[in-house]
């Protein structure tokens, strides 16, 4: 059993993809070639958004979306403290200072409440510049934006979604990367819509912004590649990817998302009252880039993990650590205290979650998670 299985995600389109890959080598335009413009067009019109920029992963389009709205040194960029390394690590790129906001305990996003404490704590100290948040979609389910948005506009900060893991997720019929300012995301293969290498986009309403990232992901291009106004640089989003992507995107809104959907329904019934099983708020739809689960503590999870691992079941922990405590973060000095996203990390953990899960594996795994909470002491 797979943890997230492309092998047979392939096999089913194996056909189209094949195909796609030909047609990129018989034309000849690997880099900026016409599937990139097609891809751009069929993401920008699916998320509702007017632009759509590809690039070379979800790292970078965060980045250029900090450049694009010249997030520096002395500004605060607030981030949930449960979340991939990247989200943070993009701040400190810009010589910007990121400040670590605890989790909601049922969604695994920022809490709206702690973010707005924090962004007042900072405001009162007056040391940084209140510039951003970004908020995180974590395993598929959308940030709360609706909170979000009025707390960034009642202090005047940028909104960016990192929708890395969110990509297909939606709040009353409203996509993902479709909130904020600016949104981005990962076609890392394993993400909800995932290519077969690196990739990642940008979506953004605004013209200007979209003009200055379409500039800085090509070296800062004037009018042509070889006319350079500002430093920018080299991320591009393969056409060979691009021309993947298109395939995958159909196969993704026409059967995928439904059926993670439907396999998560699955779990939930066979799981709930066993474990803490995921809690999706009404309005929301989830991706599902994971299905976790919380156990009671650090012990039970760590023999959960190990009991599956003998019965041939992968699984793993997203997170093991927070971000305030991970090395690289060490010189940072604003740090909240993230009681929630340090137990998170303690007692979560993630079980298979793919389109392609049988439901015999889909029982497998519940029975086998069940048995281990009847016999655990
Ligand atoms: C994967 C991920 C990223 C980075 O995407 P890459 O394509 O791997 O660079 C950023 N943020 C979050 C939340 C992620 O899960």
């Amino acid at each position: 059993m797979q943890f997230r299985d492309l092998n047979t995600q392939y096999k089913v389109i194996k056909n189209s993809i094949d195909k796609a890959i030909q047609d990129v080598l018989n034309e000849g335009n690997y880099i900026m070639g016409k599937q990139v413009l097609e891809l751009e067009k069929m993401l920008s019109e699916y998320v509702g958004v007017k632009h759509c920029i590809t690039c070379g992963n979800g790292t970078d389009a965060l980045t250029l979306a900090l450049m694009a709205y010249d997030v520096k040194e002395n500004d605060a960029v607030f981030i949930p403290d449960f979340t991939f390394f990247a989200t943070g690590e993009v701040v400190c790129f810009q010589g910007a200072t990121p400040i670590f906001v605890d989790i909601d305990k049922d969604t695994f996003n920022i809490d709206t409440i702690k973010l707005e404490e924090s962004i007042i704590k900072v405001k009162e100290e007056g040391k940084l510049n209140l510039k951003a948040v970004i908020a995180v979609d974590l395993f598929g389910l959308p940030a709360n934006y609706e909170e979000l948005e009025e707390i960034v506009e009642k202090h005047g900060l940028i909104l960016i979604e990192d929708a890395a893991q969110g990509f297909g997720g939606n709040i009353k019929g409203k996509k993902a990367c479709s909130f904020g300012n600016i949104a981005t995301t990962s076609f890392f293969p394993a993400k909800p819509l995932g290519c077969y290498g690196d990739g990642g986009a940008i979506f953004t309403n605004d013209d200007k912004i979209a003009d200055l990232i379409r500039s800085y992901r090509i070296h800062g291009k004037g009018n042509d590649k070889y006319d350079n106004i500002r430093i920018g640089m080299n991320s591009r989003l393969d056409t060979i990817q691009a021309a993947i992507l298109i395939e995958k995107f159909k196969k993704f809104i026409n059967y995928e998302l439904d059926k993670v959907n439907e396999i998560a329904k699955i779990y939930t019934n066979n799981l709930s009252g066993i474990v803490k099983t995921p809690n999706i708020l009404d309005g929301y739809y989830s991706s599902w880039a994971q299905y976790s689960i919380i156990l009671e503590n650090k012990q039970q999870r760590d023999k959960l993990k190990l009991y599956l691992e003998q019965n041939d079941i992968p699984s793993m922990i997203y997170y093991p650590k927070p971000m305030s405590k991970q090395i690289a973060f060490r010189d940072i000095v604003y740090i909240n205290d993230c009681i929630i996203s340090k137990n998170t990390c303690d007692r979560i953990l993630s079980i298979p979650m793919h389109p392609y899960l049988k439901i015999e594996e889909i029982l497998f795994i519940s029975n086998t998670i069940n048995k281990f909470i009847l016999t655990y002491q």
